[in-house]
């Protein structure tokens, strides 16, 4: 198995990729932006891309989806509710201050319960909304990892205050659908560090359920 997690783009979104050396075939989560080091990697690698997996539609995470779709062929997965957002681009982009990425409506919607993924290593999409309306998590159950977008953080949850925002829906979100995970269950975050479920269950200041 091929697992790597680097920071992408100016506000350092992490980007994954998930590669099955054997099937020759990988996932990318979050291509933010920093296409063409994706792509080189991918190449480094010798992994065909099958999917472009994305957890919300926020520019650092979605930004570069369309062209790594254009370089490689693998389509694009995003939850529905997150279309409207994807439709703001100009604006998103204007928050931050960079050129406004091409998008495109995803092939696919990451909807609640999908199985996405590679062949041996595959997901189940929990949809938690409360970051955007569209914020999925992917669950990798037998590899006890979740890719948490930015709904779960190592001792922080994600803003609720941008469009499509509820701070009371993330914190139903995750303390109804992540908290009961496996503690050893791996977090990787949208941003920073990663923890595990286990360490959130205990000592997040954001959860009531302590
Ligand atoms: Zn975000």
């Amino acid at each position: 198995m091929i697992l790597e997690t680097f920071p992408v783009g100016p506000l350092q979104c992490n980007c994954t990729i998930l590669g099955d050396e054997v099937a020759g075939e990988a996932i990318v989560i979050d291509p933010g932006d920093e296409v063409g080091r994706i792509q080189r990697r991918l190449t480094e690698l010798g992994l065909k891309l099958k999917q472009i997996l994305i957890t919300h539609a926020h520019i650092d995470h979605v930004g570069g989806a369309l062209k790594l779709k254009r370089l490689t062929g693998a389509p694009i997965l995003l939850n529905e509710n997150d279309l409207p957002l994807l439709k703001m681009m100009e604006m998103q982009a204007g928050w931050i201050g960079i050129p406004t990425p091409e998008t495109a409506p995803p092939d696919e919607s990451l909807a609640d319960g999908l199985v996405v993924g590679l062949d041996r290593y595959p997901a189940q999409v929990i949809h938690t909304p409360g970051h955007t309306q569209g914020s999925v998590c992917l669950h990798f159950a037998p590899l006890k990892l979740l890719v948490a977008g930015d709904t779960l953080f190592a001792g922080s949850i994600g803003r609720t205050d941008l469009p499509g925002g509820n701070s009371e829906q993330i914190i139903d979100s995750i303390e109804s659908r992540l908290l009961s995970l496996p503690s050893e269950t791996k977090v990787l975050p949208g941003h920073g560090p990663s923890t595990t479920i286990g360490a959130e269950r205990k000592s997040n200041p954001f959860l009531r359920s302590l």
